[in-house]
């Protein structure tokens, strides 16, 4: 179907500048397309200081691009009118990873959640209480906490009072930056079949950032694998996880302890600290870290390939390594 949020050749960089010596370049985000269709849960996935935040900054128009540009329901974020923008409040909205930050020690909850709809003017004071009750309800909140203030709500409280406020403009995309890091293990499966039921339910689609490979594979339809600003690997999740065609993404699923029957034993878990996207290697930025770099990758970088129909990966390999194409196919058949 058509594409509900869409990034085209989205780039991102910031000048350093410095006290001492010329300023330099950050490159956060490089030459990224992505198109989400209504309905999926597209995961992004890299270590941190890929790119992974700015590019969801980009997505919510919150940043602008320094080249490309984001489409909403086919329209150009960048150009529309900061009146048009307020109106965007009610089409995407994002969760941030540290949830008690973006919530007001000094205000009761359910006052949180009805927020945005007195910003955007929306309803009655019944009404608007009203709806903040049901989500609150919705998500599981017992009713003698909607009064209390958050320090009094436990983290796992306090993400679905995040989630109420942020769905309660009823937006019709939601974008998470690692909402579930800061949390322990049992609360991060509540939040993740939280979205799970919420996308079920109301067929929102989710735009999901983390570094955590085992909650994309538990809840996104499509993942899109990131490295140094670029999109290194991107398919349907149980085919990329089952046969990752990039060295990159081979490498950081074989960092994650999940047992898996299918899984190559002889992976290499990403060594060394990520390089900084400052100055960012040349060719692929990979190279200094793949075991199977040669001389083009440090000459060349290498663009998205097709694998098949659904899946692509941005590696020199795949043009001389027949077997990683008949891989990806075998595993899709
Ligand atoms: Fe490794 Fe070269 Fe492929 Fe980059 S292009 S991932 S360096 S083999
Ligand atoms: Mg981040």
């Amino acid at each position: 179907g058509a594409a509900i949020l869409e990034a085209r050749n989205l780039s991102c960089v910031f000048e350093l500048r410095r006290f001492l010596g010329p300023s330099k370049s950050v490159h956060a985000v490089r030459g990224v397309d992505l198109a989400v269709v209504p309905g999926e849960v597209l995961g992004i996935v890299g270590e941190s200081g890929c790119g992974k935040s700015t590019l969801a900054r980009l997505l919510l128009g919150l940043e602008a691009p320094t080249t490309g540009e984001v489409l909403l329901q086919g329209r150009p974020l960048c150009r529309r009118s900061l009146e048009t923008r307020r109106a965007l409040a009610g089409q995407i909205q994002i969760v941030f990873q540290d949830t008690r930050g973006t919530l007001d020690p000094r205000e009761r909850v359910i006052d949180q959640v009805v927020e945005p709809l007195e910003i955007h003017g929306i309803g009655e004071e019944v009404g608007r209480t009203e709806k903040a009750a049901s989500l609150l309800s919705d998500f599981g909140l017992p009713r003698h906490l909607w009064d209390r203030f958050p320090h009094q709500l436990s983290g796992g409280q306090c993400q679905r009072v995040v989630l109420a406020r942020a769905l309660i403009l009823e937006p019709k995309v939601l974008v998470c930056d690692e909402p579930t890091s800061a949390a322990d293990v049992s609360v991060q499966a509540q939040v993740v079949n939280l979205l799970r039921e919420v996308r079920d339910r109301l067929g929102l689609t989710i735009v999901f950032i983390s570094h955590n490979l085992a909650v994309v594979r538990h809840l996104c339809d499509r993942v899109a694998v990131m490295y140094l600003g670029r999109i290194v690997e991107t398919g349907p999740t149980e085919p990329v996880f089952r046969a990752p065609c990039h060295p990159y993404t081979q490498s950081l699923l074989a960092a994650v302890p999940i047992p898996d029957p299918l899984r190559k034993q002889d992976w290499l878990a990403v060594s060394g600290e990520p390089p900084s996207p400052i100055d960012p290697p040349s060719g692929c930025a990979f190279h200094p870290r793949c075991p199977s770099a040669h001389d083009r990758c440090r000459a060349e970088n290498p663009g998205l390939r097709v694998i098949s129909s659904n899946r692509g990966a941005a590696c020199h390999l795949l043009d001389q390594d027949e077997d990683l194409a008949d891989l990806a196919d075998g595993v899709e058949a």
